[in-house]
């Protein structure tokens, strides 16, 4: 025990000094240097996360390996004599999850609000991501306390990876002598599509023919002058520095041969907050909008916002998640059916080049294109975090650009210096630039024969690329 708490004192000591220790593995169990923070304080209270397991460790038959761990939450507030909650120094969570109510006399059926987890602890059993909310309601909420159950786990799952998220940011933008990243909140749960009369009747995601729960995570700054795309965001009810909305779920994990992944008895129900690359992708977006701003959002009213993402801000954003994670194989079991040829595939260590580039295509997958050359040159430079204060400063450079018309009072960057024509070209310049300010252009011939690779140079416009 004492050898385990000098070791703790020794790591906090060298954090303290901005120096980062970290203990290679596939795994990023090993990578856990806020776990080591949260043993030193005393009473944090002890959790079940997913700390994530490889995409090829797990199939339909090996599903018991899908295991909760048990960890410390840092950095929460506690006030005296109430109980713990999930509102820290960075961030909270709330939920926004309907469980079903049945009216005994009339039998008639009404959506309650699940509200927030707070106790002595959160050690909360993933139910196997819980009933989607459809499901619940067909069975007149008979499946309530798993759908309880999950939506915990999730609460206490997004807390965790969001908050070492943010601890590992805010680490990079101090030691850059750059202002710390603004509260943070996550909800779980939105969009959960309840038809019952009640809490949250209708909040569905509609940007199909048939309104459905939201099966993903998108994040949103408040915005009442852009139409919202098949979503409602009220901004009265909205944090004005930020929102990561996790979705209930609205399909089953299937392995490589299509099976379905049973855990305990359930098929595993493909919950955005049970899964660590949604909610540190999501994350990400906080990071880069309040660095980068790619959408000159710090120019606008605050409740004007824009949320369009360009490819290199969803590029970004995975390269953050697979950081955090430790892996390129950021969306792991979850997507464990996903092979790395496919389109939707998000692997770090995929082939995607400027070739396979789709104008006008989705931003994830063209994203993929910038995050695995980000991938790509953070191996060559050691894989650590020297690559990632790289990456930092070229997203605090980007929100530095200042208006070329100063009339407009406001950064023209995003509309009309990048665009989506040669946001990669641009972004390769502004690596560049941040590698002579930081390490005096150390890395400039790495940098680009890394890009080179992917099909990215100074020359070529987004334009050119894909055939
Ligand atoms: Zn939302
Ligand atoms: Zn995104």
């Amino acid at each position: 025990m004492k050898t385990s708490r000098l070791f703790n004192f020794v790591l906090i000591f060298l954090l303290s000094l901005g120096v980062v220790v970290v203990i290679k593995g596939n795994n990023f169990q090993t990578y856990n240097l806020e776990n080591a923070i949260a043993s030193e304080i005393e009473d944090a209270p002890q959790a079940h996360v997913y700390l994530g397991l490889p995409q090829n460790q797990v199939s339909a038959k090996t599903a018991d390996k899908i295991k909760p761990e048990v960890v410390k939450l840092p950095n929460l507030v506690k006030k005296p004599g109430e109980p713990w909650r999930l509102k820290g120094k960075q961030l909270e969570v709330v939920n926004y999850g309907v469980l079903v109510e049945k009216d005994e006399k009339t039998g008639e059926l009404r959506g309650v609000p699940m509200g927030n987890a707070e106790g002595d602890s959160f050690l909360y059993d993933p139910g196997s991501g819980g009933p989607t909310f459809w499901k619940n309601e067909k069975v007149e909420g008979k499946e309530n306390d798993r759908a309880l159950s999950a939506a915990r786990f999730g609460e206490v799952n997004a807390y965790y990876h969001a908050d070492r998220t943010l601890t590992y940011a805010n680490s990079l933008l101090a030691e850059l002598g750059e202002k710390p990243l603004p509260y943070l909140r996550v909800v779980v749960n939105d969009h959960s599509c309840s038809r019952l009369p009640g809490y949250r009747q209708n909040d569905c995601d509609r940007r199909s023919d048939e309104p459905r729960s939201f099966g993903g995570g998108h994040y949103r700054l408040p915005s009442d002058r852009f139409d919202d795309e098949g979503f409602e965001h009220p901004v009265e009810q909205m944090n004005l520095t930020g929102e990561v909305h996790l979705g209930s779920g609205n399909d089953y994990i299937k392995d490589a041969n299509g099976d379905r992944v049973v855990v305990n008895g359930y098929p595993y129900n493909e919950n955005p907050s049970h899964n660590a690359a949604i909610i540190i992708h999501e994350v990400g977006h906080h990071i880069v909008s309040h660095t980068a701003d790619f959408r000159e959002n710090q120019n606008r009213k605050p409740k004007e916002n824009s949320n369009r993402k360009i490819h290199m801000d969803e590029g970004t954003c995975d390269y953050w998640t697979a950081v955090m994670l430790n892996s390129p194989d950021i969306y792991e079991w979850h997507r464990a059916g996903e092979k790395l040829t496919d389109k939707s595939n998000r692997n770090l260590d995929g082939s995607r080049t400027t070739a396979n580039f789709v104008q006008d295509g989705d931003p994830h997958e063209n994203g993929n294109i910038w995050s695995s050359a980000l991938w790509d040159l953070r191996q060559a430079m050691g894989g650590d975090r020297k690559a990632d204060l790289l990456v930092m400063k070229t997203m605090a450079l980007f929100g530095e650009i200042e208006a070329d018309n100063p009339k407009a009072k406001r950064k023209i960057l995003r509309n009309e210096k990048i665009g989506q024509k040669d946001e990669f070209r641009e972004g390769l310049a502004m690596l560049l630039k941040a590698d002579e300010l930081l390490y005096t252009g150390a890395n400039r011939t790495l940098i680009l024969n890394t890009f080179a690779k992917r099909g990215i140079d100074l020359k070529t416009p987004d334009s050119a690329f894909g055939d």
